[in-house]
């Protein structure tokens, strides 16, 4: 029988064939996925695991696209999502399914006067993915109120605390075990007055909204920050202190140097104003973002000595390209 056949046969689970995935990348960009399947029931998304396993294709989980450059040739396996949106508030405690969206994990977090998480306000995608790549902003990241993370290792779902999530910036052990998949988390918070977290929020979506406008074709920042105590000691010396924030330094001040802004290919441009900030103009394509992304990491490694690693995950390029 078919893969897709198969897959359909489960409950609960979503199949779509030969579908855009420019149409769920943030980036508007990729070639077609030969499946897509998605669930919000976790006994759904183990079997689909399993038959996916056992058929030998391509697999890849992604969440709401928004960190994800597609090829433009697309994914010839399945890519699977799983949508489970379910948040719960209980004293200090929130539990949220993977699937919900992290705006919405931080609005329950201010509507029930709950501190840690309200920075994250504006930062795209879901909760599971924030916890894979330990998103942040504004001098705080999602482990510091993780306290839980239950997972499917392609066997059985497991739960780990938040050490033995082995966060670090930008990084977890998720993503150094990609089969594994985040299906919901538990968060502890400090309670606060509503109205100051709310406010804190407010103006920091004002500043994220400007910097980038919702109808912006990225994927954020492309390249990781540095942190300073592993850059050449000669490079240390030519970073001005007032760049090195939280012992990291933007990767956007050697990108400058190189004159990363307004450069241009194609359809990909990278911002006037921000030079870790790629966009898609609207025809842009895969390739010209990654014929970007090689010529800056180029120009940064010849002139400072080492190298950029991106922040952003690829797809459908097998092992040509890698993810951080
Ligand atoms: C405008 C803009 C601003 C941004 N600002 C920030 C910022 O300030 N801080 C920041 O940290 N990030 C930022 N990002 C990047 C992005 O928002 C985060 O990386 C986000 O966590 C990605 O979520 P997603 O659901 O879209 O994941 P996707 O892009 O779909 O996937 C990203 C990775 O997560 C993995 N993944 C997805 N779901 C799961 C799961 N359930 N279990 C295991 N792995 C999974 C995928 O395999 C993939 O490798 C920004 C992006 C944009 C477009």
């Amino acid at each position: 029988m078919p893969l897709s056949d198969r897959l359909r046969s489960i409950p609960n689970l979503t199949v779509l064939e030969n579908v855009p995935l420019a149409a769920y990348t943030r980036f508007g960009l990729g070639g077609p996925a030969a499946l897509l399947a998605e669930t919000s029931d976790e006994v759904a998304f183990a079997a689909a695991r399993q038959i996916i396993a056992t058929s030998g294709a391509p697999l890849e989980v992604i969440g709401e696209g928004s960190n994800l450059i597609v090829a433009d040739s697309g994914f010839p396996g399945v890519v699977l999502r799983y949508i489970a949106t379910t948040i719960t508030a209980e004293g200090n405690t929130i539990h949220a399914g993977s699937g919900a969206t992290l705006q919405a994990l931080v609005d329950a977090s201010i509507h029930a006067g709950l501190a840690g998480l309200h920075t994250m306000t504006r930062i795209p995608g879901l909760v599971g993915a924030a916890v894979y790549g330990n998103a942040g902003a504004y001098g705080h990241s999602i482990q510091e109120s993780v306290t839980e993370v239950r997972f499917f290792d392609g066997a059985t779902i497991r739960t780990f605390t938040n050490p033995e999530c082995e966060f670090r910036y930008r990084e977890s052990v998720f993503k150094r075990h990609k089969d594994w998949t985040i299906l919901s988390a538990r968060f502890t918070l400090q309670p606060a007055p509503q109205h100051d977290l709310a406010q804190k929020a407010e103006e920091i979506r004002a500043i994220r909204d400007e910097k980038y406008p919702p109808t912006m074709k990225c994927a954020g920042s492309i390249f990781k920050n540095l942190l300073f105590h592993r850059l050449p000691a000669d490079v240390q010396a030519q970073v001005p202190a007032s760049k090195v924030r939280e012992g990291k330094v933007p990767s956007a001040h050697f990108l400058e140097a190189v004159g990363a802004k307004g450069f241009t290919i194609g359809g990909i441009r990278n911002a006037d104003y921000h030079a870790n900030l790629i966009y898609n103009t609207g025809t842009g394509t895969a390739a010209e973002v990654c014929q970007m992304v090689d010529e800056l990491k180029r120009r940064v490694r010849e002139r400072f000595g080492f190298d950029l690693e991106e922040e952003v995950q690829y797809v459908g390029f097998g092992n040509t390209r890698q993810s951080y």
